[in-house]
C-alpha cells in the first residue's frame, strides 16, 4: 500500500454517520501541490499523538478508493499508520509563503476551470482565487441531526465500547454560503456555495459558549469573515471540493495570506 506524505490543509465539520460513527473530510496537498483526500477518518477517535492540525505534514498508508468513491483525489487511509512529521508550518510575521509554496502550486483559475477538470478526469478538489467575495449568506438550518443518525448511533453503541461515552458533534443550526465571482470570462458572476469548513463551525460554537445567542453568534462569524478572512488587505483563496453523493461543489476552507502591497508608482 502506498505511503503518502500530505500537508493537511482542510478539515470539514464532522457529520454523524451510521457506518463510521462520524465523518470528517480531510484533504491536503503533496510536496508537488497535488490534492489528496483522506476519507473516511474518524478524527475524534484518533489518539492525541495522531490528531493532526492544519498545515502539518503527515505520513499515512492509503489506497485509492474503488467503487463508490471514484473521485480523483480520494484515498482510504489506514488510521493506525498515520504519523505526524513535524509541527505545523508557521505564518511568521504574517508571512504565509512557506505554506503557499505547496498550497498554490497547482492553483486553478476559477470554478469554471475546476468544473471542466471534473468532467475530464473526475477532479474533485482544488483551490482558486475568486475575483470578488460578494457576501457571506446565513440562513436557518435544522437545529439537530436527523433522528435516523441517533437511531444508528444508539444501535452502534450497544456493540462498541469506544463510542459509548462520546457525545455526537454539535449541529450548527445555520447554513453558511459564500457568494462570489471568478476571474474568468466564462463566469456568470454570482456563485452561491455552501461552506463546510470545520473552522467556521468551531468559531460559531466559541461565540455561543461565550454567551452569544444563536443569531448573534452567526452575525459574529460573518463579522470575522469580513474583518479578517476576506478583508481588503487579504489575498483570499477558497478551497473547494465535491460532495460524494451529488458531485456538487462546496467551500471546504480558506487560504488568506496578506495581499502583496500595491506598487506606489510604475517602476519602469
Ligand atoms: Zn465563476
Amino acid at each position: 500500500m502506498p505511503l503518502l506524505k500530505v500537508l493537511i490543509t482542510v478539515k470539514t465539520y464532522p457529520i454523524p454517520s451510521a457506518k463510521y460513527d462520524e465523518l470528517v473530510c480531510t484533504a491536503g496537498v503533496t510536496e508537488s501541490g497535488d490534492f489528496i483526500r483522506l476519507y473516511p477518518v474518524n478524527f475524534r477517535d484518533l489518539p492525541y499523538s495522531q490528531q493532526y492540525k492544519k498545515y502539518q505534514w503527515i505520513e499515512v498508508e492509503a489506497e485509492k478508493h474503488r467503487g463508490r468513491d471514484a473521485r480523483k483525489e480520494s484515498y482510504r487511509p489506514r488510521d493506525e499508520t498515520l504519523r505526524l512529521l513535524r509541527e505545523p508550518i508557521p505564518t511568521k510575521h504574517g508571512d504565509w509563503s512557506a505554506r503557499a509554496k505547496f498550497v498554490l502550486a497547482k492553483r486553478s483559475r476559477s470554478m469554471e476551470d475546476l468544473k471542466e477538470k471534473q468532467k475530464r478526469d473526475r477532479t474533485s478538489l482544488g483551490i482558486f482565487r475568486p475575483r470578488e467575495i460578494i457576501d457571506l449568506e446565513i440562513s436557518p438550518d435544522d437545529p439537530d441531526w436527523k433522528p435516523s443518525f441517533y437511531a444508528a448511533l444508539k444501535q452502534q453503541r450497544l456493540w462498541d465500547d469506544r463510542t459509548r461515552s462520546k457525545q455526537p458533534p454539535r449541529k450548527v443550526p445555520w447554513k453558511f454560503r459564500y457568494r462570489f465571482s471568478c476571474d474568468d470570462p466564462r463566469c456568470n458572476g454570482d456563485h452561491r456555495m455552501m461552506i463546510e469548513d470545520w473552522e467556521l463551525g468551531a468559531l460559531y460554537w466559541r461565540c455561543v459558549d461565550n454567551g452569544a445567542a444563536p443569531d448573534e453568534a452567526a452575525a459574529q462569524v460573518k463579522q470575522k469573515f469580513f474583518d479578517q478572512i476576506c478583508a481588503p488587505d487579504r489575498d483570499t483563496h477558497l478551497y473547494v471540493g465535491t460532495v460524494l453523493a451529488h458531485g456538487t461543489w462546496v467551500v471546504v476552507g480558506t487560504f488568506w495570506p496578506k495581499a502583496p502591497p500595491a506598487p506606489l508608482f510604475d517602476q519602469r
